[in-house]
């Protein structure tokens, strides 16, 4: 696995604050280095963003919708990346 792979895999994690310092300085460090991880956690950070919005807006449900996150997640990455889908 690179270090790239490592790192995004720790994305989410490492935003929700869920890591320790021991965990997160490699990470951390990765990303300060990495522009393409950078863009990866500018992703992370948006997804994030709007997750929590629906959620306050959507009170009746405790958790946000699935397919709304993978909606939004889809976008978000076709924006930071033209990837064809394998
Ligand atoms: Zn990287």
């Amino acid at each position: 696995m690179s270090e790239c792979d490592g790192a995004k895999g720790k994305l989410y994690e490492l935003l929700r604050g869920e890591l320790c310092a021991e965990e997160s300085a490699p990470i951390r460090d990765h990303l300060a280095c990495c522009p393409d991880c950078q863009s990866e956690q500018d992703v992370c950070r948006q997804l994030m963003g709007v997750v929590k919005r629906a959620c306050v807006e959507e009170r009746d449900s405790n958790c946000p919708p699935t397919q709304l996150r993978d909606d939004i997640l889809a976008s978000l990455r076709g924006l930071a990346s033209e990837q064809p889908s394998a």
